[in-house]
């Protein structure tokens, strides 16, 4: 189903609205917080009128529903800069040097490996946010806190640009005092970028110095809505 062309834009000014809200107080430039409109589940005709409202930055979750739906689009939208914010596995390392700008979900060696034999292979560095484990969750990806330091250093030896911190705090708890755990981890070890705040918590991730949301349903609607 497509949205109309007047609810993509509505929706769009509303989060940027709230962006722009929080970030006064907290004396940021909205400017330095980048929106990432998440479209997974979305089919092409849903991303179209926001890419019409100008909207250039998307994350997508899985490599192969990217591939389907983003080639297409890039046709008409050439300028569009593409997020993969989702578990990653490394034999897919290929597939996502070269169709995604940007990498959320960096958060171990096997991984580490295969993207910079990747980014070898393409000659194309792609910039890696390392995931942080950040409430110390089994089930979860992402790096365990204690070993942040020596993973980003391992990353800064395999040549793979470091574009911030990334983390998923745990559902149903106050998500504040995680967002500030990473921003403290990002300036402990001089790193800029962090991408933290999702539909229901970007504006606390704002307040906490996020410098990259990654909002879905906020402007989509519900998935499979
Ligand atoms: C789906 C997803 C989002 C967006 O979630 P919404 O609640 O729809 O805004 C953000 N980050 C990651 C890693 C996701 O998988």
């Amino acid at each position: 189903m497509e949205i109309p062309a007047a609810d993509a834009a509505t929706r769009l000014a509303a989060v940027e609205e709230n962006i722009a809200r929080i970030c006064k107080p907290a004396r940021r430039d909205p400017a330095d917080v980048t929106l990432i409109a998440v479209s997974k589940t979305h089919s092409p005709e849903r991303i179209v009128p926001l890419l019409e409202t100008g909207l250039r930055v998307f994350g997508e979750n899985r490599v192969q529903e990217a591939q389907g739906k983003w080639p297409e689009l890039r046709e008409r939208f050439p300028d569009v800069e593409l997020h993969a914010i989702g578990q990653l596995q490394s034999n897919k390392a290929d597939d996502a040097v070269a169709l995604f700008d940007v990498i959320h979900s960096l958060d171990r060696s096997s991984l580490l490996k295969a993207l910079a034999k990747a980014m070898d292979k393409a000659d194309r560095r792609v910039p890696c946010f390392v995931q942080v484990n950040i409430g110390d969750e089994d089930q979860k990806g992402g790096c365990p806190i204690g070993e942040v330091p020596a993973f980003l250093a391992k990353v800064r030896d395999a040549d793979v640009p470091v574009a911030g911190l990334m983390c998923l705090p745990p559902a149903d708890t106050e998500p504040a005092p995680f967002f500030a755990l990473l921003a403290k981890l990002a300036r402990d070890n001089g790193v800029e970028g962090l991408s933290m705040g999702m539909s229901g918590d970007y504006e606390t991730a704002v307040q906490l110095g996020a410098t990259h949301v990654r909002v879905g349903t906020a402007l989509f609607g519900p998935r499979g809505g």
